[in-house]
Order: C-alpha cells, then sequence, then structure tokens
C-alpha cells in the first residue's frame, strides 16, 4: 500500500508496475482523486484563468493495470508494529509492505491563520481570488489606503519563495492597468531570516536572482526572521513591524503532522528517519519516500533535498527493494546525487546543470525537457505531454 500520490508514491507505483513481479497488488491512497505537478500551483495562484489552469491527472484514468488499484481516502494515522493505517472514515488497512509518501506541511507561525500559501491547489487558488479581491475592493480607496492593501509580503526567499515572487511581477502588474491602479503603488517584498535568499543554492544562482528580482522593484529584506502574523502586519524577530496585506508563506516545511503522532523515528525538520535502504529502523517492510523522508546519506554527508529528482530516485530505490526483500535478495543503498538548479524568475529563466552556468533560451530548453523527463515517469505519456503543455 502506497501513501500519498505525489511524485514520490506515483514513482514507486510505476516502479513496481515495471518490475513486472506477478505477486504484487498494488493499493494507491491519496485523500483527492488527482495528481498535480507542482509547477502548476504557480499557475494556479496567479494565472487570470484561475481554476481553468488546473492540469490534474485522474489517479484512475493513470493505471491499466489490473493489479494497481487506486483509493481515495484520508489516512489518520500508521500503526508500524501492525503496518496497519488507519482513515477518517473510520476504517482500516493493513498491508505487506507499506511505503510512506505523504509529503510535508508547511511550518507554522504566530498567526498562520492570515497566511495564503500555495502548498496545494485548494491554498494556491484561495491566494489567486483573494489577489483579484483586494484589487476590485480597493481601486478607487485613497493612496495611504492603496498603498497598505496592495503590499504583499513573501515569507521565505528559497526557490518557491523567488519564484512565486517572479510570477507575482506581471501578475500584479496587470491587476493594477485593468482595475485603473498606478502600478507604481503596489509593493511586492521577500523576507529571508538568513543574510541571502536562495542560500542553498550556487553563489551564479543567487546573484542572478537577485539581480532580476531587483530589476523589477521586489524588495528583498535579509536577515529579517518574520515570527508572527496580524492582519495587514508582518513583525519580525527584532521586533520591527512590515506593512503586508497579503502574506505568502515559502518559509520551510516539517513533518506531516501523521508521522509525528504515529510511533516512528521522525526529525521534526525533516521527516521519517531511514536506513540506507529507505525503510524504517526496526521496520523492515515499511518504506518512506519523497519529501517526508530525512535520508541522510553517510558518504556525501548530504541531506535529500525535498525535489522532484530525489523523489523520482528514492521510489526507484524503494520498488527495486521491496521486490528484493520478497526474492531474499540483499537490499540496494540510496545515494544522495548531485541536483541540478532551474529556477524561473519573471521572465528570466537560469539553470545550473554539471557545474555550469546557463540562462536564457538554453536555461528555458533545459527546464522545459526537465519538466517532461519527470512527468513521463509517472504518468502515461499522453497525460505526461497534456500536462506539460499546460504548465510550460
Ligand atoms: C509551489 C511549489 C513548486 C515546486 N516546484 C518544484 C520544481 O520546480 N522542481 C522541483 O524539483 N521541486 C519543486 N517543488 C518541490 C516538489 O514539489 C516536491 O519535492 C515533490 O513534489 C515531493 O513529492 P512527494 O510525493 O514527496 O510529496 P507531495 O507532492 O507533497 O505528495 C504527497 C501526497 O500525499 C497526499 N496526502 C497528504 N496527506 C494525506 C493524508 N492525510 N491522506 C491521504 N493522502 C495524503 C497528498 O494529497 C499528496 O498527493 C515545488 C514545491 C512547491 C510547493
Amino acid at each position: 500500500m502506497i501513501l500519498g500520490g505525489g511524485f514520490a508514491g506515483l514513482g514507486v507505483v510505476q516502479f513496481l508496475t515495471k518490475a513486472n513481479h506477478s505477486d504484487l497488488e498494488i493499493v494507491l491512497v491519496d485523500k483527492k482523486d488527482f495528481f498535480i505537478a507542482p509547477q502548476n500551483l504557480y499557475s494556479l495562484a496567479t494565472s487570470f484563468k484561475g481554476s481553468k489552469s488546473l492540469a490534474p491527472a485522474w489517479y484512475g484514468k493513470i493505471f491499466n493495470n489490473p493489479n494497481t488499484v487506486f483509493v481515495k481516502k484520508k489516512i489518520t494515522r500508521i500503526d508500524p508494529k501492525e503496518n496497519r493505517v488507519f482513515f477518517d472514515d473510520g476504517s482500516e488497512y493493513v498491508a505487506e509492505y507499506l511505503v510512506i509518501a505523504l509529503g510535508s506541511q508547511n511550518n507554522s507561525l504566530n498567526g498562520s491563520e492570515f497566511l495564503f500559501s500555495i502548498k496545494s491547489a485548494g491554498e494556491a487558488l484561495r491566494l489567486n481570488r483573494h489577489l483579484n479581491e483586494i484589487f476590485a475592493k480597493y481601486k478607487a480607496a485613497s493612496l495611504e489606503k492603496q498603498r497598505q492593501e496592495f503590499s504583499v509580503g513573501i515569507i521565505g526567499g528559497g526557490a518557491t519563495g523567488v519564484e512565486i515572487a517572479g510570477k507575482l511581477i506581471s501578475v500584479i502588474k496587470k491587476l493594477a492597468v485593468t482595475n485603473h491602479v498606478n502600478p507604481r503603488i503596489p509593493t511586492i517584498s521577500i523576507y529571508e531570516s538568513k543574510s541571502e535568499i536562495l542560500n542553498h543554492l550556487p553563489g551564479y544562482v543567487r546573484k542572478a536572482a537577485d539581480e532580476e528580482l531587483k530589476n523589477n522593484k521586489i524588495i528583498i529584506n535579509n536577515n529579517c526572521e518574520i515570527i508572527s502574523v496580524r492582519k495587514g502586519m508582518l513583525e519580525n524577530k527584532g521586533g520591527a513591524f512590515f506593512n503586508c496585506a497579503t502574506p505568502i508563506f515559502a518559509g520551510g516545511v516539517r513533518a506531516h503532522d501523521i508521522l509525528m503522532k504515529s510511533d516512528m523515528a521522525v526529525n521534526p525538520k525533516g521527516g521519517l528517519i531511514v536506513e540506507n535502504d529507505l525503510s524504517l529502523k526496526n521496520y523492515p517492510k515499511i518504506f518512506a519516500v519523497g519529501d517526508c523522508t530525512y535520508a541522510y546519506d553517510p558518504e556525501s554527508h548530504k541531506l535529500a533535498p525535498d525535489v522532484i529528482s530525489a523523489a523520482l530516485d528514492q521510489a526507484e530505490i524503494v520498488a527495486e527493494n521491496i521486490v528484493r526483500r520478497i526474492q531474499r535478495r540483499t537490499p540496494i543503498s540510496y545515494i544522495v546525487k548531485r541536483r541540478d538548479v532551474f529556477l524561473s524568475i519573471g521572465k528570466r529563466q537560469i539553470s545550473y546543470m554539471n557545474g555550469k552556468k546557463y540562462q536564457g533560451f538554453l536555461a528555458s530548453l533545459y527546464r522545459k525537457y526537465y519538466i517532461l523527463k519527470n512527468l513521463a515517469k509517472i504518468l502515461p505519456s499522453g497525460t505526461a505531454i497534456g500536462i506539460w503543455r499546460k504548465i510550460i
């Protein structure tokens, strides 16, 4: 039973299907009945088409293998001692092998109820609606009121924060123009707790991103850790307050609530602590994969990043190790690989692959190829191409 149908969970389904082991019966469980590519969340949050820009892949249409079924249920708890999964409708299920692929949750902040986010389709659409509403509501307000109401603050200057800032540049400008608001009034600010945005990424990427954001008048507040949010206002650790009518959270993730309350070893900031073969310590028939995994590579001393390529690499290892466990063969180890970086900021494309720097057309081409290659690993080719065309 595979819990969660993101890149990680779907990856395990597809790699297990390819292994073609006749004894396998695969059950995929997710609380929603469609897969959505994370890149699609940006367009849902910022496109003028709103929910029409949703590009779902329905789980029921992905598998043409009678040994694979999809079940729509919300998981509430896992009992690792019995390989038992509990659902919110009161039902339970015991599987021979469990794969946990539940992703992560946003870190919480004081005043989380005021925050917007783009972690799910529902949250991205809520942000989209809100942006449209505030422009309609305050288009005739005083300059002072408009300055206050058209202030967008992004909490977190990682890749998600920077990319959403990039997407907002043109949408905010368009909203201003269509509502006859002076386009110089709205502001977009990034609040980053470290001394630089994108602090995990290579210097070349950081510099190019910083330059592009500043060229587009995005205000970058480094060394500015936001600790609480209230209506129209952000507060940082130093006690300073910032005007912000639309606070968008992109400030990091934590382990899923379900994992925290199940009896498994969890790093609260990362996820399930796993052995080299991605099984859980003391539970060789339970595996973890994707963003819900805290996978440390003792050889490279690297932690697996929360990105699609790592989720797919792990999915391949987990599928292989389930088959090996059934066949009583030695499992293989997961190795954290070097990571390519693709960043899209407004109209500028930046990428860093195999130590080489790319911008413009080539960077854009590589990014499009990377998105399609990953979608094709988890979806039938027609579905992958259809989604890819909608999100690039
Ligand atoms: C806006 C955004 C943009 C991103 N862009 C990129 C990018 O360009 N490149 C890149 O490499 N990475 C990107 N990422 C990161 C990337 O999305 C993740 O690393 C990757 O999707 C992890 O996949 P996953 O399957 O582990 O988790 P998820 O995709 O989070 O999947 C978890 C699944 O579990 C299901 N689930 C959760 N709780 C329950 C429950 N209680 N019951 C049942 N089902 C449940 C969810 O519905 C979901 O389908 C982005 C992330 C975001 C938020």
